[in-house]
């Protein structure tokens, strides 16, 4: 396995995550050093389920703001993460808000949850770390969780970036230059914007700065899912010449000198070893 990406969601917004009409669980990046889970929000766990994962094979949790779309599924994430918090091990990444609070967002965590993992870390812009064994920087977000910041994870074979919430502007957009793989919310069509998110409009100028190999849309709001994700895709592949696809649950992606993208089959197990957790009577 080169470096893996499994989009366990592809919703966003307050409607498309209260209805699920796209789930809104974020996404597993598995590297050779490591597995880490990004802004588990409603749904994730449904759909780790369903594909049989097993939660004591993430190591990292990272939760980017404190919206309910990136967060709500986390505390449980972490749970699995140790062995039903028998077992001290992992780590979570999150930002003020998410982590100590900020304004009246937050803390989306309960102490409890950050005591039961080995380590906790607060991230903001600008900071190079590693996670799971993955080198990664942060980058700057313009959202209404002023802490929201986005990420370049280096995955060996080119960087592989996490546009998160974010209203549009040149600067926010030429933080991911030189990234090959280019994970992108787009929460509302064409060029109707809503503030602090980026539209379709937004996207395709996002796109002609930063060229990457391919561009993939999620944290699709109801608007969009309503004008149709994969029409909105073409609109700003043939806008700007680069590949663009419309995200689906449970799409991968493996990046390694190609880039190949397929489908995993949701299927609920009758029974699954993992249930058992035999660690937790130790
Ligand atoms: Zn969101
Ligand atoms: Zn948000």
């Amino acid at each position: 396995m080169a470096f893996r990406v499994i989009l366990l969601g592809t919703g966003g917004g307050r409607h498309t995550t209260m209805f699920q009409a796209r789930s809104t669980g974020g996404y597993l990046l598995m590297s050779d050093t490591g597995t880490v889970h990004v802004d588990p929000g409603p749904g994730a766990l449904t759909n780790m389920c369903q594909m049989s994962y097993d939660l004591r094979k993430t190591d990292a949790v990272v939760v980017s703001h404190c919206h309910p779309d990136h967060y709500s599924d986390a505390p449980c994430v972490i749970e699995g993460m140790t062995y039903g918090g028998w077992v001290k091990r992992g780590a979570v990444y999150g930002t003020k808000s998410v982590m100590e609070g900020e304004g009246r967002l937050g803390p989306c965590l309960s102490p409890y949850h950050l005591g039961i993992p080995e380590s906790t870390h607060i991230i903001k812009a600008g900071d190079k770390l590693e996670i799971a064994g993955i080198p990664t920087e942060i980058t700057r977000a313009d959202h209404s969780d002023p802490c929201n910041v986005g990420f370049r994870f280096d995955t060996g074979n080119g960087i592989f970036s996490y546009v998160s919430d974010t209203a549009y502007s040149d600067g926010i957009a030429d933080q991911y230059k030189g990234s090959r793989v280019l994970l992108l919310p787009v929460t509302t069509p064409f060029d109707w914007r809503i503030k602090f998110h980026l539209c379709t409009a937004d996207a395709i100028k996002f796109i002609e700065r930063v060229k990457p190999e391919l561009a993939v849309f999620i944290h699709l709001g109801i608007v969009v899912l309503k004008q149709g994700a994969e029409a909105q895709a073409k609109l700003a592949e043939e806008a700007t010449g680069c590949r663009v696809v419309a995200g689906r649950d449970m799409m991968q992606i493996d990046i390694g000198k190609d880039i190949a993208i397929s489908d995993i089959e949701p299927r609920k197990p009758e029974w699954n070893d993992a249930w058992e957790l035999k660690e937790s009577y130790q």
